[in-house]
């Protein structure tokens, strides 16, 4: 896909996920007492599962576990895959301390490949 259907992508994810809190997209109402309130930890728990189950929307939308923002991990953001479940980081954050303990971690694999390399 192109930067331009990533940004397409990553607007309508958002659209979704402020959706699911109960902000409308222009454009549509719906009647008050049917309008979602979800949390956006809820919102974004609906979209990994429509994301798995579904495919739509793409996987490559990810929400960064600091900031809560939603990103498009073909763009930008890390993701640290070790310990207890995947984390993931927008450009944003990857210079925050938590990301940096998290990559120094006894459990990333790569982290011994580093320190060989520079020893
Ligand atoms: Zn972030």
């Amino acid at each position: 896909m192109s930067y331009e259907e990533n940004d397409k992508e990553l607007e309508r994810t958002n659209n979704l996920f402020r959706f699911l809190q109960g902000i409308m997209p222009d454009g549509y109402s719906v009647r008050k007492r049917t309008v979602p309130k979800l949390s956006a930890e809820q919102a974004w728990t609906v979209i990994w599962y429509l994301q798995n189950q579904y495919w739509q929307p793409d996987d490559a939308i990810k929400r960064c576990d600091i900031c809560g923002d939603l990103y498009h991990s073909w763009q930008e953001g890390r993701c640290l895959d070790y310990g207890k479940a995947p984390c993931f980081f927008c450009d944003n954050c990857i210079n925050t301390d938590v990301f940096k303990k998290k990559e120094r971690s006894k459990l990333n694999p790569g982290r011994a490949r580093r320190l060989v390399k520079i020893l």
